[in-house]
């Protein structure tokens, strides 16, 4: 893609105070994955330094790192790991609790789904306080995966997440900011 062609991906997503509670500003990604091009190039973008980091498995945290993991699976060319809310996988599962920005939660992954020693890429849309990232990396490591990095459209610096995954070793990228929360 030619640099006179590049999106400003920033003013693709859409910004919804007082949701899901007061004081919260939403970072909505709907309105980035409903504009094509702007959903082809915050795939390329995201996935393009794992191009040659052989990764064998990107795994998505439920639900939007779906959306993006899908598709970055797609375009590696590797499988794709869900990481979901509790109960809803079928099979036996690894869980771990943790906290949110706005809550409590649980997630779990298929105890199998990852082989020992696998080269994971971890994916969400959002990277606030790290909680969730950081309760699924305990899971991929639990069941053997080796974490490459961590992938997110968006991240709130004020919130730390990001410097926290570091401290903890894990190489994470990001295509926007929103500073300031
Ligand atoms: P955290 O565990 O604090 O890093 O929160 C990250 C998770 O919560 C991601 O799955 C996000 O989708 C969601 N999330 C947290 N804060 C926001 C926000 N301000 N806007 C949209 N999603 C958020």
């Amino acid at each position: 893609m030619q640099s006179s062609e590049r999106l400003d991906l920033k003013s693709l997503i859409r910004s919804i105070p007082d949701y899901p509670r007061t004081g919260i500003i939403f970072r909505d990604i709907t309105s980035l994955i409903a504009h094509g091009a702007g959903f082809k190039q915050s795939v390329r973008d995201l996935t393009e330094p794992y191009m040659d980091q052989k990764i064998d498995k990107v795994a998505g945290i439920e639900a939007r790192g779906f959306i993006f993991g899908g598709a970055m699976a797609d375009v590696l060319g590797v499988g794709f790991v869900p990481i979901r809310k509790q109960g809803k996988l079928p099979g036996k599962v690894v869980g771990q609790d943790y906290s949110l920005e706005y809550g409590t939660d649980r997630i779990e992954l298929h105890a199998d789904a990852i082989a020992q020693g696998e080269r994971v890429l971890l994916v969400d849309d959002l990277i606030a306080t790290g909680g969730t990232a950081l309760a699924a990396i305990e899971l991929l490591k639990r069941v053997g995966g080796d974490i490459v990095s961590a992938a997110f459209v968006i991240d709130l610096p004020d919130l730390g997440g990001a410097s926290l995954l570091r401290e903890k070793g894990v190489d994470v990228h990001s295509l926007v900011a929103f500073e300031g929360e």
